[in-house]
Order: C-alpha cells, then sequence, then structure tokens
C-alpha cells in the first residue's frame, strides 16, 4: 500500500508539472501584455500545488511503513507474554509438557526437574 502511495505521489508530481507548463503556456499566449505574468503564476501555482500533493502522498506513505513497524513490534510483545504466560510461577514444566509445582522435584513421567 506505501509503494502505491508513493507511485501515486511520483505521477501527481510528473502530471501536474506538466500540465502546469501547458496551462501557463495556453493561457499566458493568448493574453497579450501582462501574459507572461499570469503564465508565471499559474506555472509556479501549478507546480506548488503538485509538490505539496506529492509531499502529502509520501507522508503517507512514510505513515504507512512506521504503522506496519508498530504493529510488528507489538505482535512480538504479545508473543513474550504468551510464554511467559504458559509457565506460571511457581511451577516449572517438564519435557513432557506437565506443569509442576516448583517444591516437586520430579515429574509423574519419572523425568527429574532441570537444573536451573
Ligand atoms: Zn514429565
Amino acid at each position: 500500500m506505501s509503494n502505491k502511495c508513493r507511485n501515486l505521489g511520483l505521477i501527481v508530481l510528473i502530471l501536474g508539472i506538466i500540465g502546469s507548463f501547458i496551462m501557463a503556456y495556453t493561457i499566458g499566449k493568448n493574453i497579450s501584455e501582462i501574459g507572461w505574468i499570469i503564465g508565471g503564476v499559474i506555472l509556479i501555482g501549478g507546480c506548488f500545488s503538485s509538490y505539496v500533493g506529492f509531499i502529502r502522498l509520501e507522508a503517507t506513505a512514510e505513515i504507512l511503513d512506521n504503522q506496519d513497524i508498530i504493529f510488528q513490534a507489538i505482535s512480538n510483545l504479545e508473543e513474550e507474554v504468551v510464554d511467559v504466560d504458559k509457565v506460571p510461577q511457581g511451577y516449572w514444566k517438564c519435557s513432557c509438557g506437565n506443569l509442576n509445582p516448583a517444591n516437586t522435584g520430579t515429574c509423574s513421567c519419572g523425568k527429574r526437574k532441570p537444573a536451573l
């Protein structure tokens, strides 16, 4: 999605600049005396608003990228919490999967509590 945003931003910028040139030239040449001033204003205004559109889409792409990083970090955090919950405090987990109280040294399967 962020790549689509970046591509769209470039299209807005390039088409906007080309469009500004065409508009400035077409409108400017039809007005005799101050045509070059009006053409220049249209050109600068058109290029500037195209650039603003480009920056907005670029910023949106960056926000989407950062959001992915944050979501990834949150899901890693949740996995860690789940891992801690697997073996409650005061218990040890045998290799067979049984949970045993910390004060017992041998699991019901016969295996001994691993040394810490
Ligand atoms: Zn066991």
